[in-house]
């Protein structure tokens, strides 16, 4: 491509509501214009870099087994709300009406979709198993866009939905996926780590999300040292820290005129935060729940959604707290007065490391007042329910029992879920089995998020000239940049010959024909990150040079005109 047949539109500034680094090269690279809040047209630059995205993927897909089609982006409400989803999805989904007045949604993701092609299609089971996927638009409507093309509202998925007769198949299919994933990241040139997940809201038994590494990641993920073991917090399971030992103190209450927060109390008592409960509050179909924790811990919602008492919970207002344990919050705990029980009934869920406290401190249920010295089962009922509801923290013990936990930041690229019979039996999938009886299929499913990985890939490769591409990503390979293109007949004549050249054996190679100054040039070329550089000039020119300068160099060196094209054709050797 010559530039000046190409429409490249690099900026100086970012603009001021780009936070994150893939955001603001993404925008001075000009791969990207904003139209609305989370919604973008990719410009000629940007979409370079996606279709060789989308390329990786379409042929490890392919190789995988897998076979493409392409569901509509409007999809009629019927669907979902045969499998429930027209519900459950919430303000995320997008929802339209036509002109009838019929309800219709904008694809979010195509579960439905595709379920009710293979309830249609695939009858026998001699027909299976079978992958389908497309690589289509979806629409989100993030509660916070942001990020630029890392969290939009419309972005591009490819989405591959497994069919098989049996679990055993369906894991298999699963493996399948998971394996061709990895062949895409690796060939992408992605650091990545693939975590154990939860399943959210798709549902399903095993679910695991492919992250790339990078500290502006919106995940966290948890990793042991000492094994394979890797989690997305959401579901990284928590261990119990210490064990369970006898009372030693007498419970005594003491007051704690306007201390509600567990930090000042522990200043007062010049005790740390893990020798104190926390209370936390909900309300949920089952009523009351007061959850305590460590001190020092996080409560984890999804864990705590995953529990029969929790369900359909929120946090408890403040006339529900002192309804139902007699005070406002800040001095809230699981003792009632006196060791009575609580005025209304209420459930109490003890954290795991909670549960085998002794001798801890905790609200009062009174104004201004704590208990020290407080112990289960003395001085009030054992919990109703001991579970893991808390986040996991940097030096936990790893839940495979082997080496301790580390905390890292990840952007989440990809994910496969092995979802069983969710949508096949909502939807009534059945197929014929060899012994002429219907059965259920078993399904899975694979997203990635296209566009995300774009911008994956720019948090990971950047330096302060702008964007480093790996090889496979590049918009363009090579850039020629000729020094006085149209002043210098020899530079013309040696640039032209050499883009010739390398584009003759399919290298995509950028000719900087726009006649700008050195300075102009490389600065574009730099912070578009073409991986390599072939800069052309009279002077070098004259001993028969050319200066190569990798994107990752920190200086050019000369190479001999004759022979820089076999230099980059073995760059490039595929
Ligand atoms: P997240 O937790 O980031 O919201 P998700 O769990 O909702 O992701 P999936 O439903 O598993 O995502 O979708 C598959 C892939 O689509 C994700 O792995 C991610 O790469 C991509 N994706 C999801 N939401 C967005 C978005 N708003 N913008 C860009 N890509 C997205
Ligand atoms: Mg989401």
């Amino acid at each position: 491509m010559k530039l000046s047949q190409f429409h490249l539109s690099t900026v100086k500034e970012a603009p001021a509501e780009a936070e994150v680094i893939s955001h603001q090269l993404m925008m001075r690279a000009g791969m990207l214009r904003k139209l609305g809040a989370g919604i973008y047209s990719w410009m000629p630059l940007g979409v370079r870099v996606l279709r060789k995205v989308e390329k990786i993927i379409h042929e490890e897909m392919v190789r995988a087994g897998a076979i493409e089609l392409l569901m509509p982006v409007i999809q009629p409400a019927d669907l979902w709300q045969e499998s429930g989803r027209w519900e459950k999805m919430g303000a995320e989904m997008m929802r339209v009406k036509d002109r009838h007045d019929r309800d219709f949604i904008v694809q979010p993701t195509s579960e439905e979709v595709i379920t009710d092609i293979a309830r249609a299609e695939l009858k026998s089971w001699r027909q299976f198993p079978k992958n389908f996927y497309h690589i289509q638009t979806k629409f989100r409507d993030e509660r916070r866009p942001r990020f630029g093309v890392m969290r939009s509202r419309e972005f591009i998925m490819k989405d591959a939905y497994s069919f098989d007769v049996d679990e055993a198949g369906m894991m298999v299919s699963y493996q399948k996926m998971y394996d061709a994933y990895c062949a895409i990241f690796d060939r992408l040139g992605l650091k990545y780590r693939s975590v154990h997940a939860d399943a959210g809201n798709i549902g399903g038994s095993k679910t695991q999300e492919f992250q790339v590494l990078a500290d502006s990641g919106e995940d966290l993920i948890a990793f042991s040292n000492g094994s394979d073991y890797a989690a997305n917090i959401e579901s990284a399971e928590a261990v119990q820290l210490g064990a369970s030992i006898p009372a030693a103190q007498n419970l005594s209450k003491i007051a704690t005129p306007g201390m509600k927060t567990c930090e000042a109390v522990g200043d007062f008592l010049k005790l740390p935060l893990e020798k104190q409960l926390k209370a936390m509050m909900f309300f949920s179909d089952s009523g009351f729940i007061l959850v305590m924790l460590r001190a020092d811990h996080m409560v984890n919602e999804i864990k705590l959604g995953k529990l029969a008492q929790l369900k359909n919970f929120r946090p408890a207002t403040p006339e529900e707290i002192q309804l139902h344990l007699g005070v406002e919050p800040g001095y809230c705990g699981p003792i009632a007065g006196n060791g009575m029980s609580h005025p209304q009934k209420i459930t109490v869920i003890a954290d795991r490391t909670a549960a085998v406290m002794s001798d801890f401190v905790c609200g009062a249920n009174a104004s201004g007042m704590h208990f020290t010295g407080a112990n289960w089962g003395r001085d009030c009922p054992a919990p109703d329910l001991v579970a893991d509801v808390r986040n996991v923290v940097e030096g936990d013990p790893s839940p495979d029992g082997k080496g301790t936990l580390g905390l890292t930041r990840g952007i989440e690229v990809g994910h496969v879920f092995a979802l069983g019979q969710n949508y096949s039996k909502a939807l009534n999938a059945t197929f014929i089995d060899q012994n002429q009886k219907p059965q259920i299929m078993e399904m899975g499913c694979y997203g990635i998020g296209v566009t995300r990985v774009v911008a994956a890939a720019i948090e990971q490769n950047n330096d302060a000239k702008g964007i480093i591409w790996p090889q496979s990503m590049a918009p363009f390979e090579v850039a020629i940049a000729p020094i006085g293109y149209k002043k210098n007949a020899e530079v013309k004549a040696a640039a032209d010959a050499l883009y010739a050249e390398i584009c003759a054996v399919g290298i995509d190679c950028l000719l900087d024909d726009r006649d700008e100054r050195p300075g102009v040039m490389f600065a574009d070329l730099e912070l578009i990150g073409i991986p390599y550089r072939i800069t052309i000039g009279d002077r070098g020119l004259k001993e028969g040079n050319v200066e190569f300068q990798a994107r990752t160099d920190e200086k050019a060196s000369p190479v001999k005109l004759g022979d820089v094209a076999a230099q980059v054709k073995l760059l490039f050797a595929r």
